[in-house]
């Protein structure tokens, strides 16, 4: 299936609880382009709790546009099923938003810090490629875009400001293997980006909290992925 009309989506990571940059952002691309949906790839609190998760959630939710997000390494680990607030949390399912098929899963893998939410690369990969069987297998045939908070292993994405880079080498071959359209991350503060893995575009917004953003266009089969900085 193809998308009708082209498709907006303000892409967001990694707010760390700072609402003030999550309202600059908010309130300065609204004003300007109308958007269909917010993503958001994790790390909403900073080591904070459910209700720190939902408050700031809460500001996206005002907005009066649809959203749906996961949670990231430093949002706590017994919501990461979801808050209550109105937007859809895709913690290991899919959801579909105007013919885009988001798959998600949150957290990341062992870090050196011992962050809230780790989990093993087993588990993200295995959770992303059992939700795309699932998708497939109940006959959607639409575009698919992934919203993880882990990156996969890549050129930009991933980068640490060693050179290093931190993503998932698994992940990377299952989005070859898989080719979604789209592919949202976060967690790596340092790189922001937009890269092509395979055929699909893979993007890390930069973090919220130092007020980046990424905002997507979907025509058809084609997206575009430019990023952005309040
Ligand atoms: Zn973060």
């Amino acid at each position: 299936m193809v998308v009708p009309t082209a498709l907006k989506i303000l892409a967001i990571t990694d707010i760390h609880d700072k609402a003030s940059s999550l309202t600059s952002i908010l309130d300065s691309v609204l004003r300007e382009k109308q958007v269909d949906l917010i993503t958001v790839s994790g790390d909403v609190s900073n080591f904070g709790s459910g209700e720190d998760v939902a408050r700031i959630l809460r500001l996206i939710e005002k907005t009066g546009i649809p959203f749906c997000y996961i949670l990231g390494n430093c949002d706590p680990i017994e919501f990461r099923n979801g808050v209550n607030v109105g937007g859809k949390c895709l913690e290991s399912k899919c959801g579909t938003f105007l013919g885009i098929n988001i798959i998600g899963s949150g957290g990341a893998t062992p870090t050196p810090f011992g962050t809230p939410f780790e989990v093993s690369e087993d588990e993200i990969v295995g959770n992303v490629a059992r939700s795309i069987s699932e998708c497939r297998g109940s006959g959607c045939t639409g575009l698919v875009m992934l919203l993880i908070h882990n990156p996969p292993r890549g050129e930009v994405v991933d980068r640490l400001r060693t050179g290093l880079h931190a993503g998932s080498k698994r992940l990377r071959d299952l989005i070859l293997k898989s080719s979604p359209l789209l592919v949202q991350c976060g967690h790596i503060h340092e790189a922001p980006g937009v890269e092509r893995i395979g055929r699909s575009v893979v993007f890390n917004p930069g973090p919220a909290f130092r007020g980046r953003y990424a905002l997507v266009e979907i025509e058809g089969e084609n997206a575009n992925v430019a990023l952005g900085t309040v």
